[in-house]
Order: C-alpha cells, then sequence, then structure tokens
C-alpha cells in the first residue's frame, strides 16, 4: 500500500501531505495528483488482453482460462504536493488543487467525478477511501 497521503483532522477537514517532504500542504500552496497516463496504458492493456481473451474463448469454447497474470497490477498511486515539492512537474499528470477538496462532501464528490474516467479504476484512490473512511 502506498504512503497515506490524506487523512481526516478532528475537526473533519482532510489533511493532504506532500509526498516529497511529508508536510502539510495548505491551500493555493499545491496540489492532488496521478500519473494518468501511466493508468491509461494500463487501461489500455487490460483491454486488449480481454479482446485477445474473447477471441481465444469464442474459438476454443468456455474452459479458456483467463489470463490474471497479465491483468495483475500495482495501482497507480496518487500523490500530493506542493508546488515546489512535484519531482515530475511538467509531467501531465492528472491534478486538483488540495483546496478543492477538504471535506469529505467534496472528497465523495470528487470520487464521483473520478469514476468517470477509463483509468481511475487503474490508481490507489480506493485506498485513500478506505482510510478516510476508518478516520474518526
Ligand atoms: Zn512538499
Amino acid at each position: 500500500m502506498s504512503r497515506r497521503v490524506v487523512t481526516k483532522a478532528r475537526n473533519g477537514r482532510l489533511v493532504w501531505t506532500c509526498s516529497t517532504c511529508c508536510q502539510p500542504v495548505a491551500n493555493g500552496r499545491g496540489y492532488v495528483c496521478v500519473d494518468s497516463n501511466q493508468a491509461g496504458l494500463t487501461h489500455a492493456r487490460h483491454e486488449t488482453v480481454d479482446f485477445e481473451y474473447r477471441k481465444r474463448q469464442e474459438a476454443e469454447g468456455s474452459l479458456v482460462p483467463y489470463p490474471l497474470d497479465e491483468v495483475w497490477d500495482d495501482p497507480v498511486p496518487w500523490a500530493a504536493y506542493h508546488h515546489g515539492c512535484d519531482p515530475r512537474p511538467d509531467s501531465g499528470d492528472y491534478w486538483f488543487a488540495v483546496e478543492r477538496c477538504r471535506t469529505l462532501a467534496e472528497f465523495l464528490h470528487w470520487s464521483a467525478h473520478l469514476l468517470e474516467k477509463r483509468w481511475f479504476a487503474h490508481t490507489d484512490w480506493r485506498d485513500l477511501m478506505g482510510w478516510l473512511g476508518v478516520d474518526r
């Protein structure tokens, strides 16, 4: 599991922690991001495996085992960075400013929005959801 990038403070506000310097990221000072290109490549590869599997299944019948080992990938980790801490500032990663996600309601809103992205399931956002779900 990736390092914990978001926690819920006692006042209920979400605290994003910089993945480089491990300090909280204040509003206006940074963003939450993910390598969506990498996640998109994973998605595309899985689609190809699915397509090839269905072709084999049609040709050879329903007993063809699904090639699980070909679709076993570590999820692409979400990170938070201060503007000056991102090791890949020109990467073209998907991002949003930390101040746009400071409450559980905003987190839920982002989750709904992100679910529309084809690459989303190949990221570790579900870990973030799990962490926030058990925080008191
Ligand atoms: Zn930092």
